[in-house]
């Protein structure tokens, strides 16, 4: 009688047990999505224009590159992070991981990202290579916004 008692007070508690981890993973889960939400609203700005950018440059493959989402199309020019999305015209690891960078970058500064960021990086890479700023070696990775995406993204160009 004794026995039958503490054996079915261990099963109930076993079954407490598996229950909580269940609520735990459905909670961890919800907080997940959540999460994303916030983030997806935090960057609209950067999201929104990722979907022009992906109508206008159609046929992209989703692909990982060390363990990063890139989308990856051979006749996009170069890269471009925007919220959620980073496109690329190269397989290169650099590439994925210097366009991570920007995508913390987009992360923390939020709807401020383009401006900050985004505008100045493409005015940037518009006038880098000319007349006004000629090229040198890694020279394009000292303005400031690609620096600072180079730092977050742990690529190091010799
Ligand atoms: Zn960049």
């Amino acid at each position: 009688m004794m026995r039958r008692t503490r054996l079915t007070k261990c099963l109930n508690f076993n079954m407490m047990i598996v229950i909580n981890k269940k609520k735990n993973t459905l909670m961890k889960k919800f907080f997940k999505v959540l999460w994303s939400i916030v983030l997806y609203i935090w960057q609209l700005p950067q999201n929104l224009a990722s979907l022009v950018v992906r109508l206008v440059y159609k046929g992209e493959k989703k692909r990982k590159i060390c363990g990063i989402t890139v989308y990856y199309l051979p006749s996009f020019p170069g890269g471009i992070s925007l919220g959620n999305t980073i496109m690329v015209g190269s397989q290169s690891e650099f590439t994925a991981r210097h366009e991570h960078g920007h995508q913390i970058q987009s992360k923390w500064l939020g709807p401020l990202y383009l401006i900050v960021i985004g505008i100045p990086s493409l005015i940037w890479a518009g006038i880098y290579d000319t007349d006004l700023i000629p090229y040198t070696h890694n020279g394009y990775y000292k303005f400031y916004t690609e620096s600072s995406a180079d730092k977050l993204g742990h690529v190091n160009r010799k």
